[in-house]
């Protein structure tokens, strides 16, 4: 059986809470699904708190213009505000999961709270209640967005302060007050079933894009990324940020010695392994999520090192090159195959104030050192920066 795809591990949902069991993942997930969130959410408080007051009418149907309707009415005004300032917070700080989450809780737990004392003014209306805490409990599980379990305690809360208020009330008799606890149970049950499967089907749908994602973007055989993130901007973003934050960058191009050799004497597939192995120790030795490495051809690898100057990637290149060369990949059959590999480097200093040059100029700078280690022996390691697009330094002399 095939080993589990790590992204899979990853973003294992969790199905009891409907999230990703990983935190990591479930804040990016988060933070992905956030704008069309907040969007949903900013309209359903703007609705809730129109329709909250609006119905403020049924009260004083109901009441007459006294002064419990009055203070209802009060009491209605007040859960407005609270979305309102729910809408505004959103609106002022979008990029925030907890204003998002906590706009939409102090909205619900609020007009639920204030629906109770209605309820209690009202108890002829017990029955009409119950079947507007029915459909409360739908935008509570269904159109709010929220965090599941934070919807299911609000909508599980809610049902328990109802039925109190039902049972206090002592107006209704026994079957009555069973057919409304059982339509308060089935609201619950229905919207617990619905937010679920939302939940859900939204972080599955969420996880197919990224498998996709990666299927495009990295290399079957090393797992590296492939050529395509260069087309798709990598590198261009990365020298755009370096110019605009002022820091360093640097690229390695590297190539393993004699590849041909390997093939010839070892079979493709021990080739293969050999590649697999060099791919491992330059992921390895490179900061996760902060370097690329990028299958660049066959046996060609580029890193891409932001916030990386001439001496730091010289320094690391020396530290893979050395740990290639000192080590064996072993085949399945037992026999070891010992290689080398060629590293050249280009760098663009921190605070270089000429116009960057194309990223394509960066990695032909980089080749270009390349080939000279090559040319003197192969093994070995060589860089030079580039300023603009153009060789800055003579090339630095260890080769
Ligand atoms: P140099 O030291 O000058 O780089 O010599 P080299 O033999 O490594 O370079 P050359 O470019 O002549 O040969 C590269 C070889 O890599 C040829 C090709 O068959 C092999 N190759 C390319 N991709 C793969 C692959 O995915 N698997 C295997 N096993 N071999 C590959
Ligand atoms: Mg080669
Ligand atoms: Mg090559």
């Amino acid at each position: 059986m095939p080993l589990p795809d790590p992204l899979t591990l990853r973003f294992t949902i969790d199905h009891r809470r409907a999230e990703f069991a990983d935190p990591v993942s479930e804040e990016r997930f988060i933070r992905h699904v956030l704008p069309e969130r907040n969007a949903q959410l900013k309209a359903s408080l703007l609705f809730a708190v129109v329709f909250y007051v609006v119905f403020g009418v049924t009260d004083l149907a109901t009441l007459g213009a006294t002064s419990v309707a009055w203070m209802l009415l009060v009491l209605r005004v007040v859960v407005g505000l609270v979305g309102l300032g729910g809408y505004f917070a959103i609106a002022r700080y979008p990029e925030s999961p907890r204003v998002s989450v906590s706009a939409a809780c102090s909205l619900l737990v609020m007009a639920l709270a204030v629906f109770m004392v209605l309820s209690w003014y009202q108890p002829e209306a017990l029955a009409w209640n119950t079947m507007s805490h029915a459909l409360i409990l739908m935008a509570v599980y269904v159109i709010f967005p929220n965090r599941f379990l934070y919807a299911l305690a609000i909508g599980v809360g809610s049902s328990l302060v109802f039925a109190a208020v039902l049972w206090a009330q002592g107006g209704l008799g026994p079957d009555d007050l069973l057919t409304l606890v059982l339509l308060l149970i089935l609201g619950n049950a229905l919207g617990y079933i619905a937010a679920r499967r939302y939940h859900v089907a939204q972080r599955e749908q969420f996880r197919s894009a990224l498998l996709l994602q990666q299927l495009v973007d990295r290399d079957p055989l090393t797992g590296c990324y492939n050529r395509r993130v260069l087309q798709r901007g990598l590198l261009d973003a990365e020298l755009a940020r370096a110019r605009r934050y002022g820091t360093a960058l640097s690229v390695i191009l590297c190539d393993i010695d004699h590849f041909k050799r390997v093939n010839d004497e070892f079979g493709h597939a021990g080739g293969d392994q050999v590649l697999d192995d060099f791919a491992g120790l330059l992921q390895s030795l490179s900061r996760e999520s902060v370097d690329s490495v990028i299958r660049y051809g066959g046996e060609e690898f580029l890193l891409v090192l932001p916030q990386t100057d001439l001496a730091g990637a010289e320094a690391l290149a020396e530290r893979m090159r050395s740990a290639f060369a000192g080590r064996a990949s072993v085949l399945e059959d037992g026999r070891q195959v010992h290689a080398t590999a060629s590293f050249g480097i280009a760098s663009v200093p921190a605070r270089d104030t000429a116009p960057i040059g194309s990223f394509e100029a960066l990695i032909g700078a980089a080749d270009a050192q390349l080939y000279v280690v090559k040319r003197n022996g192969r093994n070995g390691v060589r860089g030079v920066e580039v300023f603009g697009g153009e060789e800055l330094k003579a090339p630095s002399p260890r080769a």
